[in-house]
């Protein structure tokens, strides 16, 4: 792969790291280790690549689109690349593909407006947009493309460039990615790094980034925002969910169990704003789990690669051991597995879809983000105690409500203290809408116009009527 290692003295290899395909849980690949010394230089090379690529928006954006005509045409590279380094069906790898050519589409088509201040004094006013300068763009392994888009699509769009570093269990895809990109691109504007930590780290504090823009957990989100305070860079953070499902009396359980099996278990759980806990009336409670069960009895398990596959493999081997630890301490506390329960008896990261019933409510996989399949159902004898539980974490992405009559499943969900809440849905997000997470799920609004202004500042031109 043609990726450049400025800043490197010459004779010096940069050391390489392993990639494991999770459903053989081998080795298939190494990525390169990229040191400080390098990304000094990567960063050095976006401030310089940012001074023309900030002076032009109509060139940007028919560079946008280009780049997304290229992202789209190398799907069949990208697709199998990505699923065989994070595990997911093979069809999933494209619908990835798909939005983030649709995301670098939205933006490139995005520009801000000069908004003048009318506030009755005799002078002209004006609020004009600006780039930042180089942002560094940190993301984790579920959704390595997406989520690599949700961040630099914006911040380029915006006019900064934009050093990108994917996750070490996920770097492939994305640097075929970045080598995809940069055929429409210039130079530098924007480059992916890849490395074990300390590289993330290192990229979070550096003294020339502008704004750090950082998805993944919520401990690696506050050490993000202590390192980049050393330069007071701007810090937009997209952190863990543990979204509530809540089902109301008059849920119509047959019609919505498909739905809301898949809102849990799609990418194996391993999505910020899954459902992560559901809960049901006491009286439906018994009909709910087995119909969650039953489905995730007879979904189809497998290699992403295969196809027929429902569900992959969990993508990596600490995040496996995190989703055995939180079952076998809900069963170990008086939880049923009434499906799964347990992991896969092959080679790879598989668990078997988990359905738990009657969990303790203190329960790690209640309390905590388990981000893989298994999902805790839990009974509720009022309405008001439910929504107590939903908000009772200190989690605040998203959560949904589930029900007949639309305008009683909308007060409720009026009442969550999240982000987005969904009515009969989950996660289901537009482009044009904004996302953000509250209490320690984020800070700052990703997507929409909320994302691009997320990547510019204010400048204000203010002249009076007369000399
Ligand atoms: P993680 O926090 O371990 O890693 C995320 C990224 O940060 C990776 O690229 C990692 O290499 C890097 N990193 C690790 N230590 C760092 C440090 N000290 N400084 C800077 N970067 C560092 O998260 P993960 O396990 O890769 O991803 C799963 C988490 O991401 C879950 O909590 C999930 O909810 C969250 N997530 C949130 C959203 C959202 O939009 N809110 C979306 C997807 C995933």
């Amino acid at each position: 792969m043609p990726t450049r290692q400025p800043g490197r003295a010459p004779g010096t290899r940069t050391e390489r790291f392993a990639v494991v395909d999770p459903a053989t849980g081998e080795a298939f690949d190494e990525a390169p280790d990229q040191q400080p010394d390098e990304l000094d230089a990567v960063v050095g090379r976006a401030h310089e690549a940012w001074r023309s690529w900030r002076a032009d928006p109509v060139a940007r954006a028919t560079a946008l689109l280009a780049a997304a005509d290229a992202v789209e045409a190398a799907g069949t590279d990208l697709a199998p690349l990505l699923t065989r380094e994070q595990g997911k069906p093979l069809a999933e790898s494209y619908a990835e593909i798909a939005r983030t050519a649709a995301r670098l589409r939205y933006f490139a088509e995005l520009a801000p407006s000069p908004q003048p201040i009318t506030d009755g004094r005799p002078v002209r006013s004006e609020v004009r947009w600006r780039p930042l300068g180089p942002v560094a763009a940190i993301v984790p392994w579920n959704f390595p493309l997406q989520l690599a888009s949700a961040k630099f699509a914006p911040a380029l769009a915006a006019g900064n460039t934009t050093v990108l570093k994917p996750s070490p269990f996920t770097p492939l895809a994305t640097r075929l990615l970045g080598s995809v990109i940069s055929t429409a691109l210039p130079e530098d504007v924007l480059t992916i790094v890849t490395g074990r930590e300390p590289l993330g780290a290192r990229l979070a504090s550096h003294p020339g980034i502008r704004h750090v823009t950082f998805t993944g957990s919520i401990p690696t989100g506050r050490a993000v925002a202590e390192g980049a305070a050393a330069s007071l860079a701007r810090v937009t953070l997209e952190l863990g969910g543990n979204d509530a499902a809540i089902l109301l009396e008059d849920v119509d359980v047959e019609r919505i169990a498909d739905r809301l099996f898949w809102a849990a278990f799609r990418n194996c759980g391993q999505v910020c704003m899954a459902v992560k806990r559901v809960y049901v009336p006491a009286r439906l409670y018994s009909h709910v789990v087995e119909a969650l069960a039953q489905r995730a009895k007879t979904a189809v398990v497998g290699a992403g690669l295969d196809p027929g596959t429902q569900l992959g493999p969990v993508n990596n081997a600490p995040q496996l051991a995190r989703v055995e630890r939180y079952t076998a301490q809900a069963l170990a506390a008086g939880a049923r597995a009434v499906a799964g329960g347990h992991r896969l008896d092959r080679p790879g990261y598989f668990f078997a879809p988990t359905i738990l019933a009657d969990v303790p409510s203190d329960s790690p996989v209640v309390t905590q983000e388990q981000f893989g399949p298994v999902l805790p159902v839990l009974p509720y004898g009022s309405l008001d105690e439910a929504v107590e539980a939903a908000n009772g974490t200190g989690f605040g992405l998203g959560g949904s409500v589930w029900g007949t009559d639309l305008d009683r499943a909308e007060a409720v969900a009026d009442r969550l203290e999240c982000g987005t809440a969904w009515i009969n849905h989950h996660a289901e997000l537009s482009l044009a809408q904004p996302f953000a997470g509250i209490k320690e799920s984020g800070v700052g609004v990703a997507g929409g116009p909320w994302g691009l202004y997320g990547n510019l500042r204010p400048f204000v031109v203010h002249r009076p009527e007369e000399a």
